[in-house]
């Protein structure tokens, strides 16, 4: 049946998240392009991990909370509407985290899904590579440009190659690495390893320094011969390419939300300066031309919202579509490039200004519009769905 509320569930998530973000995170959103260590960053990940919320996606017997692709992303919302980085990095970390729960053995899940319930353990998704990540990511590709090798030694897999740019890159407790034992094999020869941090051979290079998503750690990483024993492959060899793809619908569903969160994060705060700044002798807001523009911008949230839920759910009954969670990352995250280009504009020079904060989330909304899927790869995707 269609429905247009949460469960009390679902709201009970969601106010969680919603006050954790009021209360850690918000106040601290502007301090993370200064923290280069990012000290400030791993203690709000080990508080996520203490109120529950790290594990969510976890099923209980490991610790977690079982929830669903809805209330992940419910959640991913509310962290984004603080700060886009921290909900990158979680969203991130669910990423890596996809697979394992898509194809492990019972054994291998026992070993590696209860740490990232806690102490504000994360997962990397390691797969975009120097030479390109969209090509990786397009199934037209056939995972032909994948150039990390895995190489068989007796019980063991040799791993080669170097990955830029994944999320929680220097920061994870565990690494999800896109791999083949062979690029010309196409995707018979693609797959999905699992490497635990502090393996020998596994290197970072230094931070990257970016226009936002400061929260958020980004640097390259280096498998210099990583010995890793066989039985930390996901599925065989050759099942790589459907995994990945299997896993970009459950987490274009989440960016999707982050997006919108970032929206409405630079939303409420543009909304209530326009109430209170006075122009032209009365409230910005009664300016027919500045009305319309949050009319519009609510309008815009507020279908972000329902197209993130869509996808959200169709996953949470195991019903995953492609096309339906593409639509979610790549609207989302237009809606959050106008959205906060416009809340930007409503305010002036304040909302130029570093001090109030709403720029921040203009420059988080940006790499939006490129990660899990560049928008024109991903309208690609969608228009050959129709
Ligand atoms: C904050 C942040 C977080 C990230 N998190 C992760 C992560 O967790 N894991 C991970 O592996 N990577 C991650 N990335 C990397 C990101 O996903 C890639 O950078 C992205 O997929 C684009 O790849 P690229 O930069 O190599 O651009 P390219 O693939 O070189 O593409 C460049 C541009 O070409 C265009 N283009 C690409 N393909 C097509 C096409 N088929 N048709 C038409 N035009 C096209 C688009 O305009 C695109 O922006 C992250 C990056 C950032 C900055």
């Amino acid at each position: 049946m269609l429905g247009f509320t949460l469960s009390e569930e679902q709201l009970a998530i969601q106010k969680l998240a919603r006050e954790f973000t009021g209360k850690e995170i918000k106040p601290v959103a502007t301090k993370f392009e200064k923290d280069e260590e990012g000290k400030l960053a791993e203690g709000i990940f080990k508080k996520t991990a203490e109120v529950g919320i790290l594990g969510l996606p976890i099923p209980k017997e490991y610790g977690g909370s079982d929830a669903s692709n809805v209330e992940c992303s419910i959640v991913l919302e509310e962290l984004a509407a603080g700060c886009g980085g921290i909900a990158t990095a979680i969203g991130a970390s669910w990423f890596g985290q996809t697979p394992i729960m898509l194809a492990a053995t019972p054994e291998q899940r026992q070993r590696w899904l209860p740490p990232l319930t806690r102490d504000g353990n994360l997962c990397c998704m390691a797969m975009t590579e120097p030479a390109g990540g969209s090509d990786i990511e397009n199934p037209h590709m056939h995972s032909r440009t994948i150039k990390t090798i895995i190489r068989a030694a007796g019980d063991h897999y040799l791993v080669n190659g170097t990955k830029i740019w994944p999320s929680n890159a220097t920061n994870s407790y565990l690494y999800t690495v896109v791999a083949t034992i062979n690029p010309e094999l196409g995707d018979e020869g693609s797959c999905l390893i699992v490497i635990p941090a502090g393996t020998q051979g596994l290197s970072f290079g230094k931070p990257i320094k970016k226009m936002g998503m400061d929260a958020d750690c980004n640097s390259e990483i280096f498998f210099d011969t990583v010995r890793v024993p066989k039985e930390n492959l996901l599925g065989k060899v050759g099942d790589g390419a459907k995994l990945l793809q299997r896993t970009l619908i459950y987490n274009r569903a989440g960016a999707g939300a982050i997006a919108t969160g970032i929206a409405r994060g630079a939303f409420e705060i543009a909304l209530k300066y326009a109430k209170e700044r006075t122009v032209a002798g009365k409230p910005a807001i009664e300016h027919e031309i500045i009305s319309a523009m949050f009319a519009d911008m609510a309008t815009e949230i507020d279908a972000a919202r329902l197209l993130y839920l869509r996808a959200a759910w169709f996953n949470a009954q195991r019903l995953p579509n492609m096309a339906w969670s593409t639509m979610a990352k790549v609207y989302c995250s237009d809606v959050a490039m106008r959205v906060t280009t416009n809340a930007v504009q409503v305010m002036g020079s304040y909302g130029y200004s570093r001090e109030v904060g709403v720029e921040k989330y203009m420059r988080d909304a940006k790499i939006m519009q490129i990660y899990i899927g560049a928008n024109e790869l991903t309208r690609q995707v969608i228009g050959e769905s129709l």
